[in-house]
């Protein structure tokens, strides 16, 4: 098992959905999400991403980034091949599946992506491929009852059964596909386990409220007497939390999928909870190969967040933080001092820059912004 930290650092204004355990007295109408924890005979409720959230974000940005960008688009790669696949399906097989993908396009042209739908199985999968996507033997989409990965034992119903057993012969996957093998899917166990993302810095966090005026859809204006008051987290606040890949063989496409998230949140092009559109939840993610520093009662130091070994240590002493995580978990960050690390920034281009110690990082970091790079240390914590 390997345990990789991950920190969550706010942008801009969040507001993280209240799925789990939640209770406020002072509450707003849209409440954030919140853990109890008590210290001292004192109960705190602290704000949180919930695991499900983090985890929901990780694989629909994955999802789609095998499905469109890996796999490039339609013209000029060799992806069309996908669509011989049509060969291989009995007459049964192409009934099912071209009655299944039809109802699954009208959506489309409800909300106006295509005009009509196709007329035969050839003309409605390409339709299809082309909005989804054509990296479809690579990733499936969990929200689609068509589309995703099933355990197929599990299914009773015959027609269902059948559909999906032909769903794959379609798509190439070889039962589940490479998204749904490591986070799992209906009846089928994933191999990595999400913490809750916990705000430790500041800590503890002063939620803002803002009033909001409901606005009428038909009459565009503002609906007397109907505010609502909504429960925000502003910018800048650090939200640390946990994966653990159960199977070590793993690891490496966790790191992937965590890269490609953080790269799609530098780019503005993801957010984390509501009101997106309205530019709420912009974040920047840390993660394992990164240093982080904190600065509250409960947190405070240079970290480097490391993959390692669920760890036994001296974490945790007395320290409110092992509250909130397991001391195993929390021994993947390790403390940096100064001059005892070398980070090496390697930029796409082929430059290259040491620094010393955080400030120097954070140098070299502001000069390569723009650019694709990574981050290695060599030293005492290698993560090599
Ligand atoms: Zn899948």
């Amino acid at each position: 098992m390997k345990i990789l930290p991950v920190v969550l650092e706010t942008l801009s204004i969040t507001r993280v959905g209240t799925t789990g355990v939640y209770f406020d007295y002072s509450s707003a109408d849209l409440v954030t999400y919140k853990i109890p924890l008590q210290i001292n005979d004192e109960n705190y409720y602290i704000p949180a991403i919930s695991a499900t959230s983090f985890k929901g974000l990780l694989r629909s940005v994955y999802e789609r980034y095998l499905r469109k960008e890996k796999s490039g688009n339609v013209s000029g790669s060799g992806n069309q091949k996908v669509l011989e696949n049509i060969k291989n399906l009995n007459y049964e097989e192409r009934t099912l599946i071209f009655e299944n993908l039809k109802e699954e396009l009208e959506k489309y042209v409800y909300s106006g992506l295509i005009d009509k739908v196709g007329e035969n199985l050839e003309e409605v999968f390409k339709q299809y491929l082309e909005i989804t996507g054509y990296g479809i033997d690579k990733a499936c989409y969990v929200t689609s009852d068509l589309d995703r990965c099933e355990n197929l034992a599990l299914i009773e119903d015959e027609k269902k059964r059948k559909l999906k057993e032909a769903w794959i012969k379609l798509t190439g996957r070889k039962n589940l596909c490479e998204v749904c093998k490591v986070l799992g899917t209906s009846g089928v166990r994933g191999f990595v386990k999400f913490t809750d993302l916990v705000a430790v810095d500041p800590f503890p966090v002063l939620l803002e409220r803002i009033t909001h005026v409901a606005i009428n859809r038909i009459t565009g204006t503002a609906e007397k007497g109907k505010l609502f008051t909504e429960e925000i987290i502003p910018a800048g606040v650090k939200f640390l939390g946990f994966l653990a890949v159960l199977e070590d063989s793993l690891t490496e496409r966790v790191i992937e999928m965590l890269k490609v998230l953080r790269e799609k949140a530098r780019k503005g092009e993801v957010w984390i909870g509501g009101r997106g559109s309205s530019g709420y939840g912009t974040f920047r993610l840390y993660i394992p190969g990164e240093v982080m520093e904190f600065n509250s009662v409960i947190f405070k130091g240079k970290f480097a967040l490391n993959i390692s070994e669920p760890r036994e240590g001296l974490a945790c002493e007395r320290k409110i933080i092992c509250k909130l995580f397991p001391e195993t978990f929390i021994n993947s960050l390790n403390p940096v001092t100064e001059g005892e690390v070398t980070f090496i920034v390697r930029v796409e281009t082929g430059e290259e820059y040491e620094a010393k110690n955080g400030e120097e990082l954070k140098e070299v970091l502001d000069k390569v912004k723009d650019k694709k790079y990574e981050i290695k240390t060599r030293g005492v914590w290698s993560l090599l």
